[in-house]
């Protein structure tokens, strides 16, 4: 039966300088879990990890687990004392394990492993589904970030896309910075605020040279961004994008909403208006048969509400365009038509549409160089990211898992594959 077992160890492992020794089932524990030996094969010297070279013995550690990955739901883990080395370079070292770091109570391919997982599932799953601690998780996937953030490859970004979110219970923003090339989208960079000094981060951390680069950028028309982007990369074409043009008219509607909503309540007519947040803020063709309904009686109400609405919607007609020149004389015509309407949180949004009608128009220029809804597509991943991780309290957490689920990261690759 060992024999058997350190036949599988050696096949999926390739620890060339050491050999497993005792295996022992221990059945006591909630979790069965088997314990294996493992001792630097007969005469062969350890590895310094500092220098990676040869080097003479200097002592022996005190025993240590790490944990590896479980084979039929028995957890497994390494049992082994490290040995410290007198290396002629490096001084006394650690010597370097073909399994990993030994601080980290966990083997690089389990860690690899439960890595993989949290791509599928939160961390909390994974942890109850391998029989492990959140923070192993945690630390697994850090592992993943930091190894795949150092190889990632940065060369022909032209677009990019910026855009802010609420976290940490909806109390603090965060930048987040795609890459929204059609030949590669990903997200490249997070960082906590939504300041100038935020994006100047990112610049910095993109580089002068790269910077030079890009050729399309993407985002609303938060003043802080307007100000850097032309600052730090002036060569760009700024693009106010379809998701964040949209977004500017869904808000207002909504408020349009509410404040009608409280005017009618005081007029004892509430009515009117219940039940219709997701009515008019949904896309027509999404609406169950009820909604539709809903719909339809309100159309037929003389409300302010209802006039947004119809306003709202005639805007779509401008993403059938190709000519920036028509795009350009469609909202002179549906700003226009807002401005008669005489309702403010749309006339506020018309007037902001005509001071940046250039960078709306830049979206019909670039419109083949960049991937057309790449933004919202994210927005919505991360709110997903975000519901699965709900009590992460950390920004390290958060920014790991982001950086691990969006971040298009390169994997280290193993001898075997155990996924
Ligand atoms: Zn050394």
């Amino acid at each position: 039966m060992s024999m058997l077992l350190k036949t599988i160890l050696n096949y999926t492992l390739d620890f060339k300088c050491f050999v497993f020794k005792k295996i022992v089932l221990l059945e006591s524990n909630e979790t069965p879990r088997l314990e294996i030996e493992v001792a630097p094969r007969k005469r062969s010297k350890g590895i310094c990890s500092g220098c990676k070279n040869k080097a003479p013995g200097y002592d022996t550690l005190q025993v240590r687990r790490f944990e590896h990955i479980p084979m039929w739901g028995i957890s497994v883990f390494f049992i082994y004392a490290p040995r410290r080395l007198n290396c002629p370079q490096c001084g006394i070292r650690v010597e370097e394990l073909p399994w990993g770091n030994g601080k980290r109570p966990l083997t690089n391919q389990y860690a690899d492993f439960l890595s993989h997982w949290a791509k599928r599932m939160s961390w909390k799953e994974v942890a109850e589904a391998f029989h492990t601690s959140w923070h192993k998780v945690f630390i697994s996937c850090r592992l993943a970030v930091e190894w795949g953030r150092e190889h990632m490859n940065l060369d022909n970004i032209h677009s990019i896309g910026i855009d802010e979110v609420l976290w940490h219970r909806g109390k603090k923003f965060i930048t987040l910075v795609y890459q929204i090339d059609s030949h590669c989208k990903r997200l490249l960079w997070i960082g906590i605020g939504r300041t100038k000094a935020t994006l100047r981060d990112f610049f910095k951390w993109l580089g002068t040279e790269k910077t030079a680069a890009l050729k399309y950028v993407c985002s609303d028309l938060l003043m802080s961004y307007l100000k850097v982007v032309q600052e730090e990369a002036p060569q760009a074409t700024h693009v106010l994008d379809r998701f964040h043009t949209v977004q500017m008219i869904q808000k207002a509607i909504e408020k349009i909403r509410a404040e009608e909503a409280r005017e009618l309540k005081a007029d004892g007519k509430k009515e009117l208006l219940t039940k219709t947040r997701w009515v008019i803020l949904k896309k027509p063709e999404n609406l169950t048969q009820k909604q539709g309904e809903r719909l339809e009686t309100l159309l037929k109400q003389n409300l302010k509400t209802v006039k947004g609405y119809l306003l709202k919607e005639d805007f779509k007609r401008l993403w059938d365009y190709i000519s920036p020149y028509w795009a350009g004389k469609f909202i002179d015509r549906w700003t226009r038509k807002v401005m008669y309407s005489k309702i403010e949180p749309l006339k506020k949004v018309a007037r902001t549409m005509r001071e940046y009608k250039p960078l709306i128009l830049n979206y019909f220029k670039a419109k083949k160089n960049i991937s057309q809804g790449i933004v919202e597509g994210f927005n919505n991943k991360l709110k997903l990211t975000f519901k699965r991780s709900y009590g992460f309290r950390t920004f390290e957490a958060t920014e790991i898992q982001l950086y691990h689920t969006l971040g298009g990261l390169p994997c280290q690759k193993f001898t075997h594959k155990f996924f």
